[in-house]
């Protein structure tokens, strides 16, 4: 828990972590939400290795002050009190619903705010929530999302933070919908009424590009500074060249819900594949993509265009059992009478580890599960002097150790 996080046991759960100052153990007990980043103002972090700019630098120290990012030096520092075998950008999950039994709809404030340190606690820093479904449930997660975010702004909460909402439909194709439960036509109109109140704090959008009325749709998003998904899409290929053309940027969850490649139908795939600007999302749970086609997007996308996405819903993190409609089996989440998957089985420092089990580098599988989606979304959280700390520090098997952010840090599980 956020409030009732110890000294200890950071401690124990953090390889190399460095003694702790007497002053600053005993300031940090039984303090409340806001003197607890008090304590954070000053900590100074070793890496063997720190990825900055996508490279790797080596033995240094990172120094921060105030949520900030203060200097960066060379070699070791005896004042260092934490110490991480590679130090990275901060995981940034652009597609995620909810976990643990949460979800951005279906729970309270309080429990989203729980789930939120959960999450940093597992290795992710910042989230793209994205509600789903008809208009009112949308709205429902809308009204969410803007109360935790401005609850973390002002310091009434932490935990992974909330960086906007990512609306996963309505506007999908009925050919495609997984397990989704709203198909709606597109409309800039249904769109304005289902964000009213809330769209500053709407990023991102996926439709379906070859509905009619959705090029009209996109227009209006991008205008708004909003970015487009293409996702759970019958899209063909030209109507796909139309779509990038107008401002669709990236893929949701590639390969999943969405017309599959055929040689002589080739589809909105083969046209994001071959286009080196399109960004892909991709579920790393092992379970959505064979391991070939994760590495048939690594070989096509490179290090600069692959998004790791969750896409975790409330059963994500949950034994198995069956919970509504979803059963989930070995971790695997599915739509029982429809035997569809439904959201991913894992959250992204976990699929970060996937990754490097079936290929990929390190480097690469935390391009795509920090960098990309962070530049994608226009986020300046590169780890420079001056910047907002955003931080995720990992041990020498790939696992997470501990989440900085801001004036916040969360041991990992
Ligand atoms: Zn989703």
């Amino acid at each position: 828990m956020y409030d009732k996080y110890s000294i200890a046991n950071h401690n124990e759960n953090c390889k190399g972590f460095k003694e702790i100052p007497a002053a600053f153990a005993k300031s940090r007990s039984n303090s409340p939400i806001a003197a607890e980043k008090e304590e954070y103002m000053k900590t100074c972090i070793y890496a063997e290795r720190f990825l900055q700019n996508g490279n790797w630098r080596h033995n240094v120290t990172v120094h921060c002050e105030n949520g900030k990012i203060a200097w960066i030096e060379e070699g070791g520092n005896p004042a260092a009190e934490r110490s991480y075998a590679y130090l990275t950008p901060g995981l940034v999950d652009n597609h995620i619903h909810g976990g643990d039994g949460v979800s951005v709809f279906g729970s309270t404030v309080e429990e989203i705010e729980t789930w939120l340190v959960k999450l940093a606690e597992a290795g992710t820093a910042g989230i793209m929530l994205a509600p789903s479904g008809q208009p009112e449930r949308i709205r429902k997660g809308l009204a969410n999302i803007k109360t935790v975010m401005e609850r973390q702004k002002n310091g009434q909460a932490g935990g992974a933070r909330i960086l906007g909402a990512h609306l996963e439909g309505p506007f999908i194709s009925a050919k495609r919908p997984g397990a989704m439960e709203a198909v709606i036509p597109p409309s800039v109109e249904t769109f304005r009424m289902m964000t009213e109140g809330y769209v500053d704090v709407v990023k991102e959008m996926t439709i379906a590009p070859e509905n009619e009325g959705a090029a009209e749709v996109i227009a209006y998003l991008r205008e708004q500074g909003i970015r487009v998904q293409a996702g759970h899409t019958d899209c063909d290929y030209e109507t796909a060249l139309a779509a990038f053309a107008n401002g669709v940027g990236s893929i949701c969850h590639t390969f999943n819900a969405a017309r599959p490649i055929h040689h002589r139908e080739p589809g909105i795939l083969a046209a994001a594949l071959a286009d080196p600007e399109i960004y892909c999302e991709m579920i790393g749970d092992l379970a959505h993509l064979h391991p070939g086609t994760l590495r048939l997007l690594r070989h096509c996308k490179g290090r600069e265009r692959l998004m790791l996405v969750s896409d975790a819903v409330m059963t994500t993190h949950l034994p198995d059992g069956i919970y509504g409609r979803v059963e989930v089996k070995n971790g695997v989440n599915r739509v029982k009478e429809l035997g569809c998957l439904s959201g991913g089985g894992c959250y992204t420092a976990k699929s970060v580890k996937n990754l490097t089990e079936i290929g990929f580098t390190f480097e690469e599988a935390v391009m795509a599960g920090a960098v990309n989606p962070a530049r994608y979304l226009g986020l300046d959280l590169a780890p420079e002097p001056g910047k907002r700390v955003f931080l995720t520090g990992w041990n020498e098997t790939y696992e997470p150790e501990a989440v900085l952010v801001d004036s916040d840090v969360y041991a990992c599980r």
